[in-house]
């Protein structure tokens, strides 16, 4: 690929490359010794050296490769970035230094290529679009070794299909070439209140968040945390603006809610200092002392279940769904009901445009519970019990779709619940790009012809 050929995005914009050049390299060995041998090969191998890439900085026989060598060379445009396994801190980070963000999520660790592949939504969303709405350009490992570009113009059903299904299903990515935006000031707020408001808290927000301007983010969650006696109900989120209009907003929120709130904070700041709250101030990651623990990784379990929404909740599936909130007893330390609201730029692109199909929803909810690693079995019982309930009880409302990067392996209608009417388009490009299904895993695409009567595929 010529770089300059990736920099056709407007002029407002500059495109970041994030190149995971050792990995490239690991990820063409295997794939050809795999096509060589006639390994069946998934993915998940790919992923796993990716990882290791990531864990060792690069020393997988290569130390030039460290993540820190990643280059954003935004002012040159120049095709210089060699990022291994970047993770969105990563990203967040190198442009940060230009005065740039992409709209994505607000935890660091999370990777790019997964996080993008599947969606990616975050504090910008209802502002810019998910973050596979920024991409402009990829260059993909596939199943028979090749090595190919894509964009709007070259191998558009790739392209396509990369944004928002592309995860572990069609070939290893190991070029992303984002939109980017400016990184502006956002004013973060969290305001709290006692449980006993949390089903009018739900109700009201269900009527707002989904319809605020687009530059708020306004989630609300529901949490019970190991350390708190009583779970809490927290308005959390950030908007694009400044202290006074975000104050605006929410006085006014409040006003109509009329229950005061236990607690408040409501602050603006660059934009860098925004995502870190964001990620260290999210109730259920912060202790009742406002401490965030670190944790080792592996040393918890999360389960998780989620749908979207395109109509309110009915008064008596909020009320069922707050009273077995209530009565999670023996579900672990800690349950979280998230609702995201979605609308604004996440569905000004249409069903079809991109693979990611969830364009006409309202909210998202996801319902989750955290374990210790070493949760007995029972008590791994009792989460699932509680997760299966809550999940079903709001269920019949849902609209049936399910966001491809909470994966939720109960689902049994899974290609529906992620791609919709995309599912069919989805696997003739699978079966263009991987005949033998060489990238497969529980809930991946199979690869199917597309007849004949249907014309060329784009
Ligand atoms: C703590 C936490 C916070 C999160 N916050 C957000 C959020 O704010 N917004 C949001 O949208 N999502 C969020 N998520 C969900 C997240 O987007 C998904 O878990 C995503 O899949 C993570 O990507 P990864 O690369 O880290 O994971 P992985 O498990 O490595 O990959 C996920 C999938 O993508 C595939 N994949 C990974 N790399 C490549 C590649 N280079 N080429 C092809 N396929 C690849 C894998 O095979 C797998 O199928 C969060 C998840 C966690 C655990």
């Amino acid at each position: 690929m010529s770089p300059a050929s990736y920099l056709t995005a407007p002029p407002r914009v500059a495109p970041i490359i994030v190149a995971p050049v050792v990995a490239f390299w690991i990820a063409l060995a295997v794939l050809l010794l795999a096509v060589v041998g006639g390994i069946a090969y998934a993915v998940v191998r790919g992923i796993a050296l990716w990882r290791q890439v990531k864990r060792t900085g690069g020393t997988l026989g290569a130390e030039s490769a460290r993540v820190a060598d990643a280059t954003a060379d935004i002012q040159e445009h120049l095709d210089r970035a060699s990022a291994s396994g970047a993770s969105l801190g990563d990203v967040y980070e190198r442009l940060d230094g230009h005065g740039l963000t992409i709209a994505a999520g607000a935890c660091p660790s999370v990777g790019i290529a997964g996080l993008t592949l599947g969606g990616g939504l975050g504090i910008l969303g209802r502002r810019y679009g998910l973050t596979s709405d920024q991409l402009v350009g990829a260059r993909v490992v596939l199943a028979d070794g090749r090595v190919v570009d894509c964009d709007e113009y070259r191998e558009p059903g790739l392209f396509w299909a990369l944004r928002g299904a592309g995860g572990g299903q069609f070939g290893i990515v190991t070029t992303f070439v984002f939109r980017t935006v400016p990184a502006q000031d956002l004013t973060c707020f969290k305001v709290g209140w006692p449980y006993a408001q949390a089903a009018a808290a739900i109700a009201l927000w269900q009527d707002w968040a989904p319809d605020a301007p687009d530059e708020l983010a306004a989630s609300l969650l529901v949490n019970s945390t190991g350390d708190l006696d009583e779970p809490v109900v927290t308005i959390f989120g950030a908007m694009l603006g400044t202290k006074t209009e975000t104050a605006d907003i929410l006085d006014h929120l409040l006003v109509r809610f009329g229950a005061d709130p236990v607690s408040a904070t409501i602050e603006q700041m660059p934009h860098r200092a925004a995502k870190t709250f964001l990620a260290e101030h999210a109730p259920g990651a912060e202790r009742s002392d406002g401490t965030t623990p670190v944790e080792p990784p592996g040393s918890s379990l999360m389960f998780a279940r989620s749908e979207f929404f395109r109509r309110p909740l009915p008064p008596d599936a909020i009320a069922a769904l707050v009273d077995s909130f209530a009565d999670r007893g023996g579900t672990g330390h800690a349950c979280e009901l998230d609702f995201t609201p979605w609308g604004g730029a996440y569905n000004r692109t249409s069903t079809d445009e991109t693979a990611f199909v969830h364009r006409n929803e309202r909210f998202l909810l996801k319902h989750a519970v955290v374990l210790d690693a070493a949760a007995a079995t029972h008590e791994r019982e009792a989460a699932r019990d509680w997760l299966a309930r809550s999940w079903s009880i709001v269920h019949p409302h849902g609209s049936g779709g399910v966001y491809p990067s909470f994966p939720d392996p109960d689902l049994t209608d899974w290609g529906r619940a992620y791609h919709d009417g995309n599912y069919e388009r989805l696997t003739h490009v699978k079966r263009q790009y991987d005949p033998d299904n060489l990238f497969r895993f529980h809930q991946s695409l199979p690869p199917v012809a597309r007849s004949p009567d249907l014309g060329p595929q784009h």
